[in-house]
């Protein structure tokens, strides 16, 4: 029996594939619901309107998923939309959709745009990621691009998504972004196709719970898992809401520094390797929930560097609002350090301040056309991976035997999202299977 700490897609799509691999699992989700970062959140005053609390676009080249969603029987359940994409500079918005729309783009000149347009195809001929790696993503894009280019798009853009300070993000970071979403375009490259489920990817979720308990797998809601026991340099048990229970393998899929906080002083070497790269971006994200379209864009992003937030998401660009009760979601990231004042800012505060600035942008936006908001917060969203820190990557198993860890921080150089995260889970499920039928557990090991 794998005991799996974690709920969220990446617990629950290894929890499948190690089912699939004839192991025994066991999920533990401390919410009362599943899904984690991918859940659902309700609007009461709404109707009961439903929709995912972060927006989550499929990519129609997300190969993995797909397989998985044939598996599960989803695959005609999947919609398609060409999605567009714009820029906000300087107070105004530009297109960015097609190659034409990307050669007019005013913000910069002629020579600049070509050598952007370079820097894109550069980066599909790049398969060997590791000399990227070694290199400041500043400086590479500045060899690419051209420093203008860099100065007017690349440096707002990455100094929003980073919190202010990209100097020690790899070139990887970069590469890998436009790897994903060049390879999503239609041929010709004129229009990006992306995919949604009806249901948001709460489908998914419920999907993998469902195969899951089919193959007899156990999953328990509301458990938060306390500590982990450990006697002799292997697993012994678990604290589940107070109450100990034996357990022999567990593989914890939750964020580094929530996972070495589960260890026993028994583990402290494992908690100090773990330690060497455990950084995480949190993220602030304000859902508007509108009467009306705000844009036609799925993303705007915003090179606009008084805005505070990374971009304007209008997920109903992509998602038929009949979906979501006839609404228009537009959700406004911003990704923070924990030392962040938006980290910190009251709700109040930061519903005044984003709702400010998103007036600025549209200024007819109305009090009317708004008809609710929400705001969430996580803690631990992006994992953070500086220039040349591959091998501090935390490996899946460790030196106590029947403990892994498997989490996004681990996904390298691959951003972290559905596609990653699931192909990722299929990886350490093939790892430790054979791991776990080799070791039998404490109590068969006696009886022996
Ligand atoms: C704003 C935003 C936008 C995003 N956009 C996209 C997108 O467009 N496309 C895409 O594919 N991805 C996107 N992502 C990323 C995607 O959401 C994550 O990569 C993915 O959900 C991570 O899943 P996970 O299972 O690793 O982590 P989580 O979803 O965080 O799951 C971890 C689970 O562990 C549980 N847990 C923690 N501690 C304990 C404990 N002690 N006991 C029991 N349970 C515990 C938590 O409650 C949680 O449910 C986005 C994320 C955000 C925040």
């Amino acid at each position: 029996m794998v005991d799996i700490i974690g709920g969220g897609i990446l617990g629950l799509s290894l929890a499948y594939e190690l089912l699939k691999r004839g192991t025994p699992v066991r999920v533990w989700e401390r919410a009362s619901t599943l899904g984690g970062l991918m859940g659902r959140t309700r609007f009461p005053e709404l109707g009961g309107m439903e929709c995912d609390r972060y927006y989550h676009a499929i990519l129609s080249s997300d190969r993995t998923l797909m397989n998985l969603f044939d598996e599960l029987g989803l695959r005609s359940r999947l919609r398609y939309t060409a999605t567009k994409m714009g820029f906000y500079h300087d107070g105004a918005i530009y297109p960015m959709s097609t190659p034409l729309e990307f050669l007019r783009f005013p913000p910069l000149r002629m020579i600049d745009r070509l050598r952007l347009a370079y820097t894109i195809l550069a980066c599909r001929q790049i398969k060997d990621w590791r000399r990227l790696e070694q290199l400041p993503v500043a400086e590479w894009l500045t060899r690419l691009s051209g420093e203008r280019t860099v100065r007017h798009v690349w440096a707002p853009l990455l100094r929003a998504k980073f919190d202010g300070d990209f100097s020690q993000v790899p070139a990887t970071y970069i590469w890998s972004r436009l790897v994903r979403t060049t390879d999503t375009r239609t041929k010709g490259g004129s229009q990006e196709l992306m995919c949604y489920l009806p249901n948001g990817y709460q489908e998914l979720i419920d999907a993998l719970a469902e195969a899951i308990r089919q193959r007899g797998g156990q999953i328990e809601l509301n458990a938060t898992i306390d500590t982990i026991k450990v006697e002799d340099g292997r697993v012994s048990g678990l604290v589940v809401n107070g109450h100990e229970i034996p357990a022999d393998h567990v593989v914890i899929t939750a964020q580094t520094p929530i996972a070495r906080r589960l260890l026993p002083p028994e583990a402290a070497a494992v908690s100090a390797r773990w330690g060497q790269l455990d950084g995480f971006l949190g993220i602030v994200c304000m859902l508007v929930v509108l009467r009306r379209r705000l844009t036609p864009y799925y993303t705007l992003n915003i090179t606009d560097e008084r805005i505070p937030f990374t971009g304007v998401i209008e997920t109903t660009n992509l998602i038929d609002p009949q979906h979501v009760g006839g609404y228009h979601l537009v959700y406004l990231p911003k990704y923070v350090a924990a030392d962040s004042r938006f980290a910190r800012m009251p709700d109040d505060e930061l519903r005044q301040v984003f709702l400010g600035y998103l007036r600025q942008m549209f200024p007819d936006l109305r009090d009317d056309d708004i008809a609710a908001i929400r705001i969430g917060r996580e803690r631990y969203v992006e994992p953070i991976h500086p220039i040349g820190a591959t091998d501090l990557i935390p490996p899946i198993t460790t030196d106590i035997h029947g403990l892994f860890l498997a989490n996004t921080g681990q996904i390298y150089p691959q951003l972290t999202n559905g596609e990653s995260v699931c192909a990722f889970a299929r990886s350490v499920a093939e790892q430790i299977q054979p791991i776990v039928t080799r070791h039998p557990p404490a109590a068969a090991l006696s009886l022996a």
